[in-house]
């Protein structure tokens, strides 16, 4: 087993089968983290990218299964944030350090294409890089929110499984779905993707073309959490994702995409009080501390027990910062844009 991740710390490339038999087999774990770790050095070195997240919108017309935003979540008290109140977080983000802002929502219809252009444009003066995390567009929208200043777009694939998907997403389609992706990529934004690991059903095989997925579509992020079973979704019965197949499979996708930037995510941290550390020190090197204040945080319930609902984005900022330094890490100082080999 040694030997098919030394292949991958050479090589950058495995076989399906050989994914599957390192996601099968748990006694190679902490060597995998390991040159996960040492990957993520050599490519990306000791910097850790920080980006001020956003969350400004709970409303979405979708219905996805896992989500707590779903629509036909009664219980969620939903809110949106005004334009100002984005713009102004946006400020307060660049004033603490940060250099990009992350927004993120769910599929909000209220905002329009002239609105959100106008708020890219102000964000803007600012001098951040902007991630936009809002779903699926028409190739027109994406064009317009590109042409007004974003950088980057986060959009998960969720799971590759066809059958899956479906099954997670009513009326919504794989295919489209991997369409937008293409079209982001043609507009060359740095595009984002990633999965849920720990979907009911959901196989080792399955996780292993995911996997395989990222470095086709030649992604520039990648996103990877433990499926959390969120009480108010249909899953609520479900078992939910562990922490370390999470980890492993963040740890294989830094193997064989070496110079992406893979995020330690929020999700991980919700099921291992260490795991944002962990994941740093497993193959990822970026972390998205909240810049949302009060009370949006804990409305913007995606799944429960989602972390530092009551702080500031203050002391988020302090917190992971001397977390990440008492590593050896650098927090980092430039925008963190994805430099590929040549
Ligand atoms: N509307 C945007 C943002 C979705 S929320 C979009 O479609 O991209 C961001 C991410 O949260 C999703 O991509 C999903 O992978 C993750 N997520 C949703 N429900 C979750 C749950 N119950 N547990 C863990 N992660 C979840």
């Amino acid at each position: 087993m040694k030997n098919i991740i030394d292949k991958a710390i050479d090589k950058h490339n495995l076989t399906k089968e050989e994914i599957i038999s390192i996601l099968n087999d748990n006694s190679i774990n902490e060597y995998l983290f390991q040159s996960a770790n040492y990957v993520r050095e050599k490519f990306v070195g000791n910097d850790v990218h920080l980006r001020g997240l956003i969350e400004f919108s709970n409303i979405c017309k979708c219905s996805c299964k896992y989500c707590g935003l779903r629509k036909d979540n009664s219980i969620l008290e939903r809110f949106r944030l005004t334009p100002e109140e984005i713009i102004d977080f946006a400020q307060k983000a660049s004033d603490y350090g940060y250099k990009t802002v992350v927004l993120q929502s769910g599929e909000d219809g209220f905002f329009k294409t002239e609105i959100l252009v106008d708020i890219i444009k102000k964000i803007k003066s600012f001098n951040l890089a902007i991630t936009l995390s809002i779903g699926e567009k028409t190739f027109e929208e994406y064009k317009a929110y590109k042409q007004a200043g974003a950088d980057r777009y986060l959009l998960r694939i969720e799971t590759t499984d066809k059958e899956l998907y479906k099954q997670m997403h009513p009326n919504m389609s794989f295919e489209n779905r991997v369409q937008c992706l293409k079209n982001l990529k043609e507009l060359n934004y740095e595009v984002g993707s990633g999965c849920l690991v720990g979907l009911p059903n959901q196989t080792l095989d399955s996780l292993a073309n995911d996997i395989l997925f990222f470095k086709e579509i030649d992604a520039d992020m990648i996103g990877i959490g433990p499926f959390i079973p969120n009480p108010n979704t249909p899953l609520h019965k479900a078992n939910g994702g562990s922490f370390e197949l999470a980890l492993k499979v963040m740890a294989l996708t830094r193997l064989l995409l070496p110079t992406i930037n893979i995020p330690a995510t929020t999700a991980m941290e919700t099921l291992n009080p260490n795991g944002r550390i962990i994941a740093l020190q497993s193959g990822a090197n970026v972390v998205m501390p909240n810049v949302t204040e009060g009370d949006y945080r804990r409305k913007y319930e995606i799944y429960p027990g989602k972390i530092c609902v009551n702080d500031t984005p203050a002391h988020c900022k302090d917190c992971i910062s001397t977390k990440i330094q008492a590593i050896g890490r650098n927090i980092s100082t430039d925008y963190g844009f994805h430099k590929k080999l040549c």
